[in-house]
């Protein structure tokens, strides 16, 4: 297939994340004719960041590495164009109840001046609808037909669909359409995460810009301003431990606030003075161990990327991205 007969063949995406984003920018380049779907207002899904007049914090994904030779070469470009850079915070480990250094000597990049630059950058090209939370799909006639919440069935019709969400979600749409897709995303077991953020008006005296912690209700805490680019008040972005929030994910937001402050003061950094906002991802991490790195029927005209399809975390959902949009145009 050439690109003018690449042109004619269009592909809807469902999902702005930087799944959906790397998938839709390789099919471009490829010559298709793309289309993004996003429920929410603005794209980056879990590489996002929360803003106010004063303050932001990144409260999803905290930092990213880059470790196979494609995502090295794509996040150098990120660097180069400033929408990424290398974050240099003192480290530290909790363990056993003990502080320590942390020796890890690898990469932290981060999305400049905030996580979801990256997603923006990625976006710049690329067609996306907003506010369109698409919760019907249909295969009819050799054409994918959708269905948003917001809008009610979308008018244009499309050869490919690609699905580019986190396991449950794309399991839910995608399940009277591809009968496997059940089985196959309830192993990726994804998990939820409870995050708190901290402002204060005074920067605070923790000797530290982030921390890991284990055996503790909280996993991570970091300090946003110790980030490349970062502007406004002292802001502190706490994670709650994937098993912890997954039990508790249902509490009522200010009891499981109270749970993880009482946890950091402990830990040294005490909130009693900050102003205090709480987030609760549903479905923040887990992947399927086999690591097939993307799901593809070519008799359905059907692909699913993400995370959850090729080891979790940033890199594994932009290496799914692009590897399922070149199988794509190989089929
Ligand atoms: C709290 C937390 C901490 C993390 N920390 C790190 C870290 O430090 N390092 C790291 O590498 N990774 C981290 N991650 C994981 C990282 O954020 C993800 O691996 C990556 O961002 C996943 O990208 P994705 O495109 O696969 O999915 P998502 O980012 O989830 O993208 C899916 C998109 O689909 C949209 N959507 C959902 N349903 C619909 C629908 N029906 N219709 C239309 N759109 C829809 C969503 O709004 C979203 O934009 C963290 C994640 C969380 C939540």
């Amino acid at each position: 297939m050439n690109q003018d007969q690449r042109k004619t063949i269009s592909v809807a995406i469902i999902g702005a994340g930087i799944a959906g984003l790397s998938c839709a920018t390789r099919l471009k380049a490829l010559g298709f004719t793309v289309q993004i779907y996003e429920k929410s207002r603005g794209v980056s899904g879990r590489m996002s960041t929360r803003k106010a007049d004063d303050w932001s914090a990144d409260h999803g994904a905290q930092y990213f590495t880059a470790r196979d030779s494609l995502f090295i070469e794509e996040v150098n470009q990120w660097v180069d164009t400033d929408a990424a850079a290398i974050w240099n915070p003192r480290l530290r480990v909790y363990e056993a109840k003990q502080w320590r250094e942390s020796v890890s000597s690898e990469h932290r990049y981060v999305g400049t001046p905030a996580m979801n630059s990256v997603g923006k950058h990625l976006a710049r090209n690329l067609p996306i609808e907003f506010n369109q939370t698409i919760d019907r799909i249909a295969y009819n006639n050799s054409k994918w037909l959708l269905h948003s919440l917001e809008a009610g069935d979308i008018e244009q019709q499309f050869d490919w669909l690609v699905i580019a969400l986190p396991a449950p979600q794309a399991q839910a749409l995608a399940k009277s359409s591809d009968k496997s897709i059940e089985e196959i995303a309830a192993d990726a077991n994804m998990l939820g995460c409870w995050t708190v953020i901290a402002n204060f008006a005074e920067k605070s005296d923790v000797p530290f810009d982030a921390a890991f912690i284990n055996d503790e209700i909280i996993s991570w805490i970091s300090r946003n301003n110790s980030k490349p680019n970062r502007t406004g008040m002292e802001t502190w972005t706490i994670h709650a431990n994937p098993q912890w929030s997954q039990e508790w994910i249902e509490l009522e937001k200010d009891e499981a606030a109270k749970r993880i402050l009482n946890c950091a003061k402990t830990l040294g950094l005490d909130c009693d003075q900050a102003i205090i906002t709480i987030h609760r991802w549903r479905y923040a991490s887990g992947h399927i161990n086999c690591i097939p790195g993307f799901r593809f029927r070519e008799d359905l005209k059907i692909g699913f990327c993400g995370d959850w399809l090729h080891g979790g975390r940033v890199e594994g959902a932009w290496l799914s991205g692009h590897k399922l949009a070149s199988q794509i145009a190989n089929s």
